[in-house]
């Protein structure tokens, strides 16, 4: 009987100490094939087992994000916090796991939505394009812009580096933005001198920065994306059998 409950209680200490290293982000380094996956969930520290089905693992991650209090040492920590949220909404649709908002200079959240791709069958609803769409259709807002181009004391955060779509689109409405993680091949922020000369000199005008947010935030916006994109090429392949 000591055995067992002597177990029980490494058990539920196991549970309370299971969370992602705060210094550590695993975003930094990219992701290209399932295994570095599998190594990354490992990595988090919550207690995954990498093999586990989707569905369970994304129960464990929200768990964690559900109980995660914003740390004050962060200042984008809250917002960043509401974009992984968003995304877990995403996922919960089968769609891919992108969270977006707009938030003004007092930090209010004024919009906020995630990828509806697969969803709702639209290929541009990607996180930030949905929450940019509502923005613009909603006339409590018009006083934010002056035609296209949107007030410079609004962010748009994003849990994930946006994409060149996404990135134009930022680029043309001037909006700033910040994104929770990134790697290497993750979006469009580190490749803007790549863009024509137009969009380049555009770009100016607004700012694309890494949110400053905590690492352990990062790191789980970051196997979110791509645990839902591994799935999403996994229903692929099994559908053509
Ligand atoms: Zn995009």
């Amino acid at each position: 009987m000591k055995k067992l409950l002597f177990c029980l209680f490494i058990a539920f200490a196991a549970t309370l100490i299971a969370a992602p290293d705060p210094n550590v982000d695993l975003s930094k380094t990219s992701m290209n094939v399932k295994e570095d996956l599998e190594k990354k969930l490992v990595a988090l520290d919550l207690g995954i087992d990498p093999k586990a089905s989707a569905a369970e693992i994304y129960s464990k991650i929200t768990s964690y994000v559900e109980k995660y209090i914003p740390d004050p040492k962060y200042p984008d920590d809250k917002l960043s916090l509401e974009t992984i949220k968003q995304c877990l909404l995403a996922a919960k649709n089968g769609d891919y796991c992108i969270g977006a908002l707009i938030a003004n200079e007092k930090g209010e959240i004024l919009v906020a939505g995630h990828n509806s791709q697969k969803s709702k069958n639209r290929s541009d609803y990607h996180g930030e394009m949905f929450v940019m769409n509502e923005f613009e259709s909603n006339k409590n807002f018009d006083s934010y812009r002056k035609n296209l181009v949107y007030d410079k004391n609004l962010t748009l955060y994003s849990s994930a580096e946006p994409c060149p779509m996404c990135t134009i689109r930022l680029i043309t409405t001037e909006l700033n933005s910040k994104f929770v993680a990134s790697s290497d091949d993750d979006g469009m922020t580190s490749r803007i001198q790549h863009l024509p000369r137009i969009w380049r000199d555009n770009s100016t005008r607004s700012t694309r920065e890494k949110a400053n947010c905590s690492p352990a935030l990062s790191s789980v916006a970051h196997i979110l994306f791509y645990l839902s994109v591994f799935d999403a090429f996994r229903d692929k392949n099994s559908e053509g059998k």
